[in-house]
């Protein structure tokens, strides 16, 4: 491969904050809205022009179980911002979901509205357009770091940095090192989800009741498989959500053997998902009664992502951890969602494991902790865990708890001038929990309350109902 040496350039500082916040995915947003909330300078960094992450720029079309199927585990700011979006979206969507917790569909519009809103009204500054594109660093500490956007190339520089890319971008900046992949290096597949309008809810809903099929139209699917009219792979149709009585998000297919973290791959994901949901809406208007006029009204703007890089961190979440419903004396979230990791190729099954009605499993503090840098914490689906935590962990009411959980600490260590790794656990513990979040009954005891051993995943295949 051909070099270049660039020019050494002298930069502008164009931002001074005590926290910088890059990504504004669920964990960014609850990031930058507690850490302003409690007093720190905060400056959002977001690539695109708008904030959710996943949830708007990829059109996820629902968030994932805020309870654990009896209460609410993740509070705080993630269960405030779902409140905000059902009562905004409308009369008769809030009539329908204003009782829901879990899997309740995204109004894409609304959410990014009220993101921008619910942001700047923390105090937090918001920098859209931006990429960030070095780490200047000082012994164990970032100093600053160069970000580019239509202005040029300028340094940013707080005392406190969180990295809520979801790639852990700004760790792998900073040298921080990752997870080593597992044995096959596989990776969960991307998938492109997509809008549909002009759909008939109540004649599908009448087919399936007649025809006894299962919502998840299995039979359909493996039909239109044989007969070349889908392609191989994901044996339902998942991820269905009804945004109104005539408007349909869909997470349904999979992209395989995309690194996210790979532009080429990236593009070429964006490219082959495009023309997968023409495949799938010639499918939905042929095989599904209801869905004979659909037209589709927007896809992603960049093929979902479900895992890409974890980072090391000064405690590695562990598979045990979650099967044995363990508490940690430095918890800072609890996590209930089951483990839902997404076939690697079409051959490959899915692995799904649930805990419990009920039971959760706490997120210590350290697993956000990148070894080797003081003052600099991760939060979102890149946390220091093993690929079956991960498989869970990754969903956005976590995100948001744990972005509440790394703002917090942050404003905590800005207003002491501390690093990370010297925030007092119980007091950080403390705020949390008197600002809404849950974290258990007993927080701060360890212990382990179902019994663990070893997991076999293989006979808890099947497929997710949603995501
Ligand atoms: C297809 C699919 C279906 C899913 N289904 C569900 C579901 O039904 N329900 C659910 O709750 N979860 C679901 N998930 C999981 C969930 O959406 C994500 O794991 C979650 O959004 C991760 O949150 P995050 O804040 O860590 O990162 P992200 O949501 O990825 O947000 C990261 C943000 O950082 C920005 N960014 C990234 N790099 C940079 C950079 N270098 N500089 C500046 N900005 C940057 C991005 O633009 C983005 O806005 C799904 C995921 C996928 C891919």
């Amino acid at each position: 491969m051909q070099t270049v040496l660039v020019p050494e350039q002298t930069l502008n500082v164009s931002h001074l904050a005590d926290v910088v916040v890059v990504g504004g995915g669920p964990a960014g947003i609850a990031a930058a809205i507690a850490a302003a909330r409690n007093g720190s300078s905060t400056l959002l960094i977001e690539q695109r022009g708008y904030m959710g992450g996943m949830g708007t720029a990829a059109l996820v079309p629902a968030f994932c179980p805020f309870t654990d199927g009896e209460k609410p585990v993740i509070r705080g700011i993630g269960l405030e911002l779902l409140e905000i979006m059902k009562r905004e979206a409308g009369e008769s969507y809030y009539d329908r979901f204003k009782q829901q917790l879990d899997w309740v569909p995204i109004d894409v519009e609304t959410l990014k509205r009220i993101y921008d809103r619910e942001v700047l009204g923390s105090g937090a500054h918001i920098l859209f357009h931006t990429m960030v594109e070095q780490v200047l660093l000082k012994d164990d500490a970032i100093e600053g770091i160069v970000i580019v956007n239509k202005s040029g190339r300028t340094v940013v520089k707080a005392k406190l940095y969180i990295d809520a890319t979801g790639d852990a971008d700004l760790a792998a900046l900073a040298g921080v090192p990752f997870q080593p992949k597992d044995d096959n290096g596989e990776l969960q597949p991307g998938t492109m989800c997509y809008v549909v309008a002009g759909a008939d809810k109540a004649r599908f809903e009448k087919f399936l009741e007649e025809t006894g099929e299962q919502r998840h139209l299995e039979n359909i699917v493996s039909k239109a498989q044989q007969q070349g009219d889908l392609p191989a792979g994901r044996k339902r149709i998942s991820g269905m959500a009804w945004i109104t009585e005539t408007v349909v998000g869909f997470n349904f297919g999979h992209l395989f053997g995309i690194d996210g973290t790979n532009t080429s791959d990236l593009t070429q994901a964006a490219i082959e998902g495009r023309q997968l949901i023409q495949t799938q809406i010639r499918f939905l208007r042929n095989y599904i009664p209801g869905f004979e006029n659909i037209h589709l009204v927007h896809s992603g703007d960049q093929v979902g992502i479900r895992e890409t890089r974890r980072i090391l961190g000064d405690y590695t979440l562990v598979v045990d951890d979650y099967i044995s419903a363990r508490t940690f004396s430095d918890d800072v979230a609890r996590n209930s969602y089951f483990i839902d990791i997404h076939l690697a190729n079409a051959q490959s099954t899915m692995t799904i494991k649930h805990l419990p009605k009920g039971y959760s499993h706490g997120v210590p503090y350290r697993c956000m902790l990148p070894q080797g840098k003081s003052n600099l914490i991760i939060a979102g689906r890149s946390v220091s865990s093993d690929r079956p935590v991960q498989g869970s962990l990754r969903v956005m009411p976590n995100c948001f708890a744990m972005g509440q959980a790394a703002g917090t600490a942050a404003s905590i260590a800005a207003e002491l001038d501390i690093g990370f790794r010297d925030v007092k656990i119980q007091e950080l513990q403390h705020k949390l929990i008197q600002q809404g979040a849950y974290l258990g009954d007993t927080p701060g005891v360890e212990s382990t309350t179902l019994q663990g051993g070893t997991v076999v995943f293989a006979e808890e295949c099947e497929d997710s109902d949603h995501q």
